[in-house]
């Protein structure tokens, strides 16, 4: 912007546009479009000859090309039609340009990918079915939430001696939501049960298995029975009650658990798709079938 208040072109020194509008460039683009294009069919043109190279043309067209997006842009022309862009078709012009981070096709985001879709209906499921196999295991191992259970574990003991005690733990509750296809256990938190009264339980609290908490009972009673002792005192509930809906589970109620199996954010491999469901096997397939999605996956018929 001039003192006058005119502004001059930095491309032809003309006031009163700048080169964003500049009559003159925006010819010479089209010019260099033209030029292009009339190479490449030069080159295709002499394709019989011996020094026609395939890779000439392909240079000669993504000059073209890069032209014809520059044209565009500034007159919403397009060279090739010479017809004007709609704001529609130039958005369709843009997505062909597009790869999704998830199938790696183009002309798409992740935001509407189909096959992500399907692929977090597919996990759902197995999620479901894995729950209901974690939940009839972890039952049937009679720890339920309020037990008593002495288990060996390693850590400080009352005495602050520093190694494998026995402690006796009380199971406060059960982490139900982590619980899917990926991580098919359920895990319990227990807590050291003379601390109950204590007001920083989270320090004293630990998470494991059910099936790592009946081990560790298993090792506390082992070790009495070597040192001729009787087994420490237990007080065993076997029941579980899981939570409403827990073996419904939904895109809503399992939103961390599709965060963490389909990222959305950390590096390109990990936001990609796995191999998992780009080449099922075994209870996927099985789940993708019972799903009738099978013509949407390869190797399952
Ligand atoms: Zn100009
Ligand atoms: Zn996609």
């Amino acid at each position: 912007m001039s003192w006058s208040g005119t502004v001059t072109c930095s491309y032809c020194y003309q006031r009163g546009h700048n080169k964003r509008k500049c009559p003159q460039l925006t010819e010479q683009i089209k010019g260099k479009y033209e030029g292009n294009m009339l190479a490449a069919a030069a080159e295709r043109e002499r394709v019989n000859q011996e020094e026609t190279n395939e890779q000439n043309i392909k240079w000669y067209e993504s000059r073209a090309e890069e032209y014809r997006q520059q044209y565009i842009k500034r007159t919403k022309i397009d060279l090739a039609t010479g017809e004007k862009v709609t704001n529609k078709a130039a958005k369709a012009e843009r997505m062909k340009k597009v790869t999704c981070g998830y199938c790696k096709e183009r002309g798409h985001t992740r935001r509407v990918c189909a096959v992500v879709k399907r692929d977090k209906q597919v996990f759902i499921e197995e999620s479901r079915r894995a729950r209901v196999a974690a939940f009839e295991h972890a039952a049937n191992l009679g720890i339920g939430v309020g037990s008593m259970v002495p288990i060996r574990l390693t850590g400080w003991n009352a005495a602050q001696e520093y190694g494998t005690h026995t402690n006796l733990r009380y199971v406060k509750s059960v982490d139900w939501d982590t619980c899917d296809s990926n991580r098919p256990k359920l895990f319990a938190y227990h807590m050291d049960a003379r601390k109950l009264g204590a007001p920083d339980q989270a320090r004293h609290t630990s998470r494991d298995s059910f099936d790592n908490l009946r081990k560790a009972h298993q090792d506390a009673r082992d070790h009495a029975f070597t040192l001729e002792q009787k087994p420490p005192m237990a007080s065993l509930i076997p029941t579980l009650d899981m939570p409403a809906g827990w073996l419904q589970p939904t895109e809503q109620s399992m939103k961390a658990n599709l965060q963490r199996e389909f990222p959305t954010t950390g590096n390109e491999y990990n936001k990609a798709r796995n191999w998992g469901y780009k080449y099922p096997e075994g209870t996927t397939i099985e789940v993708i079938k019972d799903l009738g999605l099978q013509e949407h996956y390869e190797n399952v018929s």
